[in-house]
């Protein structure tokens, strides 16, 4: 299998807690959009097999307009398109059209991820976003009515000052309208954002760590309760569909990232692009100087294969680990890991390790205790 993400790096506005690399200038859209088009052109031949999955991200990708077609199109002139199982579009509430949604689809676009964060009003003017809470219920149900059959929400628990009701509420909403999948995701507060500035002046003041735990905790009972799975940390769906982009991510599978920013995996190397659009305009095609290599050692993939297995309900194959690394890492031996085992927090199925209800709380811990030095 391979994967094919392709990052869009522009937003109409910042939210308060976004890391992630975006411009919210446009005016370099449609050379950025080109540039993106040119560099798979430049590349495709990595990706050895069938394609399986694209997913545009970003950023805002359904900003593109008449872009995504296009894109689309240049990728149809390497990879059979037909045989593509999964095409995720990542969507702000506000671009969720009728318009839009016909021309996602003629596409070839079968599943949208549609950036809802909240329900609320008050929360999304907090976050900076540009849609409100009743277009967010609506964008759901249009793209339902637009016929397309995978949908996921993106939710964002732990915001300050967050009574349990009103994320009950958050909850509620979101299994009202019945959506195959959902990501949510905890607010962190990341460096050089709004948030972390705000944090620093202590104009804000982050949750207490149990408020978080009640509010997941909930979510998990409400999900579980209706027969929804959390498959990885941040994901949960109903009647098995999983997002198959990020599965194959959480299973090592290869795939290649373009645009600015983006990361491509071979299964040997990592590889990505400069976050820069200015950068990659520049460059692209003409020098090395956007991107960079980095051949990943035995440790790190062992390590890398512990860090994303334990992630997921699959959790991690010890032997797979050992492998890796040539002698016994996981094994009977490990301290941290019996000591995990005897506080309940990772579990053992055979070759298997995963972790508990519990030990999900400390998933980053226990990875990083487990590493390979
Ligand atoms: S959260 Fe999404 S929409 Fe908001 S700034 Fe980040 S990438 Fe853009």
């Amino acid at each position: 299998m391979s994967g094919l993400y392709i990052h869009i790096p522009f937003c109409r506005k910042a939210c308060t807690y976004c890391d992630f690399h975006f411009s919210t200038s446009l005016k370099n859209l449609d050379a950025v959009s080109e540039a993106i088009e040119t560099e798979l052109q430049m590349r495709h031949r990595e990706i050895p097999e069938q394609l399986e999955t694209i997913y545009f991200g970003g950023g805002t990708p359904s900003l593109l307009g008449d872009h995504l077609m296009k894109m689309l199109e240049t990728a149809s002139r390497f990879f059979d398109l037909s045989r593509l199982t999964e095409v995720t579009l990542e969507a702000n509430p506000e671009d969720v059209t009728d318009e839009n949604l016909k021309c996602w689809k003629r596409s070839g676009i079968n599943r949208l991820s549609i950036g809802v964060q909240s329900f609320f009003d008050d929360d999304l003017q907090w976050m900076n976003r540009l849609h409100t809470g009743a277009q967010a219920f609506d964008s759901v149900q249009r793209a339902r009515d637009s016929g397309i059959t995978a949908i996921n929400l993106d939710l964002i628990y732990g915001l300050p000052e967050t009574p349990i009701g009103k994320w009950q509420e958050n909850v509620g909403r979101f299994l009202e309208l019945d959506p195959e999948h959902l990501s949510a995701y905890h607010l962190t507060v990341e460096k050089k954002t709004a948030l972390d500035s705000r944090v620093r002046k202590g104009l804000i003041h982050m949750p207490a760590d149990s408020d978080v735990v009640a509010q997941l905790t909930y979510l998990e009972d409400e999900t579980r309760a209706k027969g929804w799975e959390r498959y990885e940390i941040s994901n949960f769906c109903r009647d098995g569909k999983y997002a198959l982009h990020n599965t194959n991510y959480w299973r090592g599978k290869p795939y290649m990232g373009i645009g600015p920013s983006a990361h491509s995996f071979d299964g040997k190397s990592r590889r990505w692009n400069v976050a820069n659009n200015e950068l990659y305009l520049r460059n692209l095609g003409k020098n090395d100087d956007w991107f960079e290599t980095e051949e990943l050692s035995a440790n790190d993939m062992a390590n890398e294969t512990i860090m994303l297995g334990l992630r997921t309900q699959w959790g991690v194959d010890a032997s797979e680990v050992n492998r890796l690394l040539g002698f016994d890492h996981l094994g009977d031996n490990h301290a941290e890991l019996i000591s995990f085992i005897a506080k309940g927090w990772v579990l053992r199925d055979g070759n298997r390790l995963l972790l508990s209800r519990e030990g999900r709380h400390y998933a980053d811990h226990i990875a990083s205790e487990l590493f390979v030095i």
